[in-house]
């Protein structure tokens, strides 16, 4: 009984020890779950923070989607609906244009679920801009997965939610109509933004690739759409009238190349009834998986070919 009562403070000391290891556990339990939870934030910091990173071939981490980005795309989200949207921008040059562009338009659509892709055209020749040629470039390259097109421009940035860019269905959908828009307001435009599935964008057999320089391809487009039979549609009730979208566009820095050599400035008005999708000529110089604020984007780097038989006023003067 002494020894074993003598022996009760060992076991009671034992008890303690195990006690004070049991402690000690418990602490380095948690010192490794703060240092798994630091980990863990390291790694999802240096896989999905790099703006402007995600180049190819420049032999980066493959791009992990951000936690963010992974609840933006809610791939799996029926309510999301099942069409996809090619949005098309003709792009040169407008490089803080983009920077406001890709981001806006990513938040804006992924706040009315509608699944999109951004393709940014970029015209690497040096013959004129050509914006027509480019949207049916961006139509060509858009892959399967996408089934309807947005042509838009890359300095109007829509202000009112309320603005449909779901999959049209019925007919050419005309975002930026001419009741809305900041500048342009005369019946027939189509220019800006115009919605359009895959299926109506080859039954025009694409844009005319003849319109180099500013303006008119939009409008021999308009009467591509009667040709095809198409009906066009455009919102209605959107109450913020011509405030309805933002043109971030500096004309005095950016200027429109409105210049018309000889021939071009009858051949302007003209109908082109053969061209389109079917004799356009052009080269993929690359392409870009780019994320601008965290959006992604696909640049296209396009070398536009010219016909110098055909169309001279091309080149630049
Ligand atoms: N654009 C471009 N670089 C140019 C000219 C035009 O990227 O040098 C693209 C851009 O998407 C722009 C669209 O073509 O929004 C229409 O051109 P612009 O803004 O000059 O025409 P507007 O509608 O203002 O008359
Ligand atoms: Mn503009």
């Amino acid at each position: 009984m002494m020894y074993s009562s003598r022996r009760k403070p060992v076991l009671y000391f034992r008890d303690d020890r195990s006690f004070l290891s049991r402690k000690c556990t418990v602490w380095k339990l948690c010192g490794l779950c703060m240092l798994f939870v630091l980990g863990s934030l390291l790694w999802v910091q240096l896989t999905c923070s790099g703006d402007m990173s995600q180049t190819v071939g420049h032999g980066h981490l493959p791009h992990q989607p951000c936690p963010t980005e992974r609840h933006a795309s809610s791939a799996d989200d029926p309510s999301w609906g099942p069409h996809k949207m090619a949005l098309i921008v003709p792009f040169r040059e407008r490089f803080e244009e983009l920077l406001i562009f890709v981001p806006y338009m990513h938040a804006f659509l992924n706040k009315k679920k509608i699944r999109h892709q951004i393709f940014i055209l970029n015209q690497l020749d040096h013959f004129r801009f050509n914006r027509a040629s480019l949207i049916n470039v961006g139509f060509l390259e858009s892959g399967n997965d996408t089934d309807y097109i947005a042509m838009h421009d890359v300095d109007l940035l829509p202000q009112n939610e309320d603005l449909d860019y779901g999959f049209p269905n019925e007919g050419p959908f005309h975002v930026a109509s001419p009741d809305l828009h900041p500048l342009y307001h005369y019946k027939t435009y189509v220019g800006g933004i115009l919605l359009l599935t895959k299926k109506h964008y080859q039954l025009c057999n694409g844009m005319s690739n003849r319109f180099w320089g500013w303006g008119r391809e939009d409008d021999e487009f308009f009467r591509r759409l009667k040709t095809a039979d198409l009906k066009l549609f455009r919102p209605v009730g959107i109450t913020t009238g011509t405030k309805t979208f933002r043109h971030i566009h500096d004309p005095g820095w950016r200027k429109r190349d409105q210049k018309r050599i000889a021939a071009q400035k009858q051949e302007q008005f003209k109908v082109d009834p053969e061209g389109g999708l079917t004799n356009l000529r052009y080269k993929v110089e690359s392409r870009q998986e780019v994320t601008i604020s965290g959006a992604p984007c696909t640049v296209i780097n396009t070398f536009l070919e010219c016909d110098i038989s055909l169309t001279p006023w091309c080149q630049p003067s």
